[in-house]
C-alpha cells in the first residue's frame, strides 16, 4: 500500500532511508512501510461505541454500552504483549476512542511501552482539556477526517453540529500543539477530490494536496 501524501507530495525519498534508518521503532510512522523489519502497526478498536451515527460505519457503532469490550487492565495486557512482539506504533480507534475514560491512561501506557501511540477520531469530543492531557502524556498524533464542508459533513454523520464539534476539537489540538492530520474526500460530478493536510503543531497553516 502507497500512502496518497507520499504520491502526491514525495514525501518518501531515497535519502529518509539514510536518514532514519530501517528499524521500525526509528521510523516516523509514516515510513514504517519502508522499515526492514516489517512490524506491524496495530489498530485497537478500543470501543464500539460512538456519539455519531455515520451512513459509512464500518464499525456498527452506536451510542450504547457495549459489555464484552477489554477492561483497563485488559487492555493493559493486550498492550504488554504487543510490545513484547516490538509493535512500533498503536493506532486506538474505534467506535470513538475519545468516549472511553481509560483513554489517556491506555495511551500513556502504550508509551511507557515503548510504542508510540496515535488516536484517529471524529474530533466532536475533544475539549481544551482533554487535548492538554493527550498532549501531557505524549501521543504522537490525532487523525480527525472530515466528509466534505459542514452540510455534507453533517448529513454523512448523521448527527446537525457534528463539523463544528470536528472543528472545534481540531482548534483545541492546535492550540495544545498536538500533531495532526487531517483527511477531507469528497466527490463532485463524478470526480474524487482528496486534500490531506498537516499543520504544523500549533499553526494554523494547513498543507493541502
Ligand atoms: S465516527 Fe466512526 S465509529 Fe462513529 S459512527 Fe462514524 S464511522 Fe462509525
Amino acid at each position: 500500500m502507497i500512502g496518497i501524501s507520499k504520491l502526491y507530495c514525495g514525501t518518501v525519498e531515497p535519502s529518509d532511508a539514510l536518514r532514519y534508518g530501517r528499524k521500525s521503532s526509528e521510523l516516523p510512522s509514516h515510513l514504517l512501510q519502508f522499515s526492514k523489519d516489517k512490524r506491524p502497526v496495530v489498530v485497537w478498536n478500543i470501543t464500539r461505541r460512538c456519539n455519531l451515527k455515520c451512513i459509512h460505519c464500518y464499525a456498527q457503532a452506536k451510542d450504547q454500552v457495549f459489555d464484552n469490550e477489554l477492561t483497563t487492565d485488559e487492555g493493559k495486557n493486550l498492550i504488554d504483549d504487543l510490545s513484547q512482539y516490538k509493535v512500533p506504533v498503536l493506532l486506538l480507534s474505534g467506535g470513538e476512542p475519545t468516549i472511553r475514560k481509560d483513554l489517556p491512561e491506555l495511551a500513556a501506557y502504550a508509551i511507557e511501552k515503548g510504542m508510540r501511540a496515535v488516536i484517529s477520531t471524529n474530533g466532536t469530543l475533544i475539549t481544551q482539556e482533554m487535548a492538554r492531557v493527550l498532549k501531557d502524556i505524549g501521543l504522537s498524533y490525532v487523525g480527525i477526517s472530515l466528509d466534505g464542508m459542514e452540510k455534507i459533513h453533517d448529513r454523512f454523520r448523521g448527527v446537525k453540529g457534528a463539523y463544528r464539534a470536528a472543528l472545534e476539537g481540531i482548534k483545541n489540538c492546535q492550540k495544545s500543539r498536538i500533531y495532526l492530520t487531517f483527511l477531507k474526500i469528497w466527490i463532485f460530478q463524478g470526480h474524487v477530490f482528496i486534500t490531506l493536510s498537516m499543520p504544523a503543531a500549533g499553526q494554523n497553516s494547513w498543507k493541502k494536496i
